[in-house]
């Protein structure tokens, strides 16, 4: 159910749209708060989290940490295991064989998040 949409809420989807590194809350708050210097860290937690609830961003934890994403569409995840990079993935075939296998085990497919770990270019080389 969408509910209203606070200025807060938009500075952070704002944020999260343009920027594609699937930051944490704690990255995203040192941006957000230079354009609302009185925001805290529990505020954008909160705002976090009502912002997956209404699928506007979508959320996944690597280790301890929830890392935040604006683009809400099936993509793949990679996960640098040396650098922590998280990059996306764009295999729209791929997304659409497993939605297409799921369904025949009679289970209906909501969202798909495939997170692959491995190394990034830069990461080969550590
Ligand atoms: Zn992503």
């Amino acid at each position: 159910m969408k509910t209203r949409t606070t200025t807060q809420q938009v500075h952070i989807l704002q944020y999260l749209r343009q920027k594609h590194s699937h930051p944490c809350a704690e990255a995203i708050h040192k941006e957000v708060v230079k354009q609302l210097p009185t925001i805290t860290l529990a505020t954008v937690y909160r705002n976090l989290n009502k912002l997956v609830e209404q699928e506007d961003i979508i959320s996944f934890k690597v280790g301890n940490t929830y890392h935040y994403d604006g683009k809400v569409g099936d993509h793949i995840h990679g996960i640098c295991e040396n650098t922590g990079k998280i990059v996306d993935i764009e295999q729209p075939e791929l997304v659409q064989y497993v939605r297409k296998k799921i369904h025949h085990h009679g289970f209906t497919p909501k969202n798909i998040r495939i997170i692959v770990t491995g190394t990034c270019k830069r990461g080969e080389t550590q």
